[in-house]
């Protein structure tokens, strides 16, 4: 199963929800933090890092031995990464989106492909709880392509739980699609209302079943509270704003290691995930 973990804005204690299911779960399930611009999940788990490998992503090369300047390739590349300009290629590799069309239209056979610096990817385990992070390279434009390279090395025989990035563009899609669950966590303010109904409607267009944690749920209005009912968005967890979890956080503590009662409370939240999941696969299967 995969379940990833988002909020439609940042600061509302996803990364929170995300350690502490990881931690109450155990070595049962895989912790891959895609929130790769800013990755901050192993500040709380503290895996110990036992392997870093260096990320590329192809890039054309031009041969101008070779090259006629047909520009068939500026013509091809919707990304405007390429232009013939009088006896020159010039490649904007940063705008590549490494899809391979270039090398396929020349008719010159004069691009080859050469690697491009996406960041890297560290491999982690605390407790035999398996952990892997991207980190993007300072500079870096685009970020989707090495959070596919940090879901592609996810482990099938292991729950796996995916910290994904802020936001409602193109990073959280690639880090929520193809999930069985997207929990979604909000609080219960004016802008976390806002950020929610835009998160919402992402995971509708994936058509993923979602489910709620309020964050801070004794604060603020009861509009999420309202909103969740009329979009049937089960609210799974409540946190309060506790002042022992508020210390725990400042000291980059987990809920569950400084409050043992939490640990139950986060397997309850993944017992009703599985339960929603199950659920929806049977009637996947029944429609089908
Ligand atoms: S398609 Fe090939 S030959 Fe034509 S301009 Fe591009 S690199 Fe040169
Ligand atoms: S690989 Fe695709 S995106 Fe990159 S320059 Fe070539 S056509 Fe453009």
């Amino acid at each position: 199963m995969i379940i990833s973990i988002a909020s439609g804005k940042g600061g509302t204690g996803k990364t929170t929800v995300s350690t502490n299911l990881t931690l109450a779960l155990g070595d049962r399930v895989e912790l891959l933090d895609c929130d790769v611009e800013e990755p901050n999940a192993h500040l709380f788990l503290k895996p110990e890092i036992e392997q870093t490998r260096r990320v590329e992503t192809p890039v054309p090369k031009v041969d101008l031995e070779k090259c006629t300047f047909c520009k068939k390739c500026q013509e091809i590349c919707r990304f405007n990464a390429l232009a013939v300009v009088g006896k020159q290629v010039l490649v904007f590799s940063e705008l590549c989106h490494s899809c391979g069309g270039c090398m396929l239209v020349c008719p010159e056979k004069a691009i080859s492909e050469v690697g491009r610096e996406l960041g890297v990817l560290n491999f982690g385990n605390r407790d035999g709880i398996r952990f892997i992070n991207g980190l993007m390279r300072v500079g870096e434009a685009m970020s989707p392509p090495l959070i596919k390279q940090v879901r592609a090395n996810a482990n099938p025989d292991k729950i796996t739980l995916i910290d994904a990035p802020p936001g409602t563009s193109c990073p959280v899609i690639a880090a929520m699609n193809d999930t069985d669950f997207v929990l979604l966590v909000t609080e219960p303010t004016p802008f976390g209302l806002h950020d929610l109904k835009l998160a919402v409607e992402a995971v509708k267009l994936l058509g993923i079943p979602a489910g709620l944690v309020v964050n801070r749920a004794d604060l603020g209005t009861d509009d999420v509270y309202r909103y969740a009912e009329q979009e049937n968005l089960p609210i799974l967890l409540s946190i309060p704003f506790d002042r022992r979890i508020a210390e725990a956080y400042s000291r980059g503590k987990l809920i569950v290691e400084e409050m043992p009662e939490w640990r139950e409370k986060f397997v309850g939240l993944f017992e009703q995930i599985e339960t929603i999941v199950n659920r929806s696969k049977a009637q996947l299967c029944a429609n089908s």
